[in-house]
């Protein structure tokens, strides 16, 4: 029989009712689901009263709804009021959740060596992505794309002074699109467990993070084939699966692809994911997942494999402090680390498979 999505997500976790630890009544999975971030997110919460963990789900629901308007890339909040300042040469007081967002992508960026840059925003803008609706059509004008690109903005042109922050580089615009996910992941984590829920699995648009156990397993995960894949194992996303893997305790699979978001021409496809040394979209890695307790950290690396490519990657990986990735190429070569060879297992067959140390 196939499986539907959220059968994939709990794949062999059996029936919903669980014993609950140390409790008289039985823990069962509470899950809610809700469409935003652009994307479908759903909460899984393991817990015995069903009432009050939906109550806690709500809480979580409410702010990642604040969050996705405050740390929007293009869309009016606290995010656009800063752009807004800095495209003046102001400076600007930042609001108080957003700004640890911004010294946490200052520093990734660093050690990224710059693949990871959410000061291009009016890079990924010129390609047409800060829009609801996807882009069409052929690149962008040459000359401003080169334009962009030798202004090389970046995260350290910030200055930081406190709150207030200005930009030595009036082309700075900062998108968090590559790192805001994870956050809010880490944050929706905390949330449910300061409200007691401590076995927890979040799903931001195939980006998840669980907390705890499933009751007496782990968290059984999926990880979408960025080529399509077996039509009867289905990623959350209702897309075909390559590999599955089981988590338990506080850890994040995040999963970056070129298939997420691109600009059609014709038969050729643009991603959403830019180099900014070329200002070009990344096309020869196709999937970059990574397994990281902190999601934030996670979320940033898949975006910043993507665009190192299949030779860097090891490198960039390395300094950025992940050690469990697996990269799939545009021709379905799959290359991995072996702590994540460790942990999936592939449900359909990958052109091939090289297993790289970090070193
Ligand atoms: P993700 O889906 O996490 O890989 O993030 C992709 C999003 O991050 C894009 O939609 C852009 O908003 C933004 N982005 C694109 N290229 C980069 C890059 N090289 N560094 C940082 N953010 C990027
Ligand atoms: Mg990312």
């Amino acid at each position: 029989m196939p499986l539907n999505r959220r059968d994939f997500m709990k794949l062999g976790l059996g029936a919903c009712l669980l014993p609950a630890l140390g409790s008289s009544r039985a823990a069962t999975l509470v899950s809610e689901e809700m469409y935003v971030f652009g994307t479908l997110v759903g909460v899984d919460v393991l817990a015995a009263d069903s009432e009050a963990a939906r109550a806690a789900i709500a809480d979580v629901s409410h702010a990642f709804t604040q969050q996705n308007r405050d740390w929007h890339a293009w869309k009016p909040g606290a995010l656009g009021d800063l752009n807004r300042a800095l495209a003046a040469g102001r400076t600007h007081a930042v609001a108080a959740d957003l700004l640890p967002l911004l010294h946490q992508a200052r520093d990734l960026a660093r050690a990224s060596d710059g693949r990871f840059n959410p000061a291009i925003g009016k890079l990924v803008g010129l390609w047409g992505f800060h829009n609801d609706v996807l882009p069409v059509g052929g690149a962008p004008d040459a000359t401003a794309l080169f334009e962009l690109v030798a202004a090389a903005p970046s995260m350290d042109d910030l200055v930081f002074d406190g709150n207030r922050v200005s930009s030595r580089n009036p082309q700075v615009q900062i998108d968090l699109g590559g790192h805001a996910k994870g956050v809010a992941l880490n944050q929706a984590l905390d949330r449910l467990a300061a409200h007691g829920y401590k076995n927890a699995l979040v799903n931001l648009g195939g980006n998840l993070a669980v907390s705890g156990t499933r009751g007496d397993r782990p968290w059984r995960i999926g990880i979408r084939h960025p080529l399509g894949g077996r039509s009867d194992l289905r990623h959350p996303q209702g897309e075909g699966a390559i590999a599955s893997l089981e988590v338990s305790g506080r850890m994040a699979v995040v999963t970056s692809g070129t298939y997420e978001r691109y600009r059609q021409d014709g038969d050729r496809r643009y991603p959403h994911i830019i180099d900014p040394r070329s200002g070009q979209p990344a096309t020869h890695v196709v999937s970059a997942t990574v397994l990281h307790p902190d999601a934030a950290r996670a979320d940033v690396a898949a975006t910043a494999l993507v665009v190192a490519g299949s030779t860097a990657w090891p490198e960039v990986a390395r300094s950025l402090g992940v050690r469990e990735v697996m990269i799939v190429d545009e021709a379905g070569r799959v290359q991995l680390t072996p702590g994540m060879a460790a942990m999936v297992h592939f449900v359909a067959h990958p052109a091939s498979v090289k297993i790289v140390e970090l070193a």
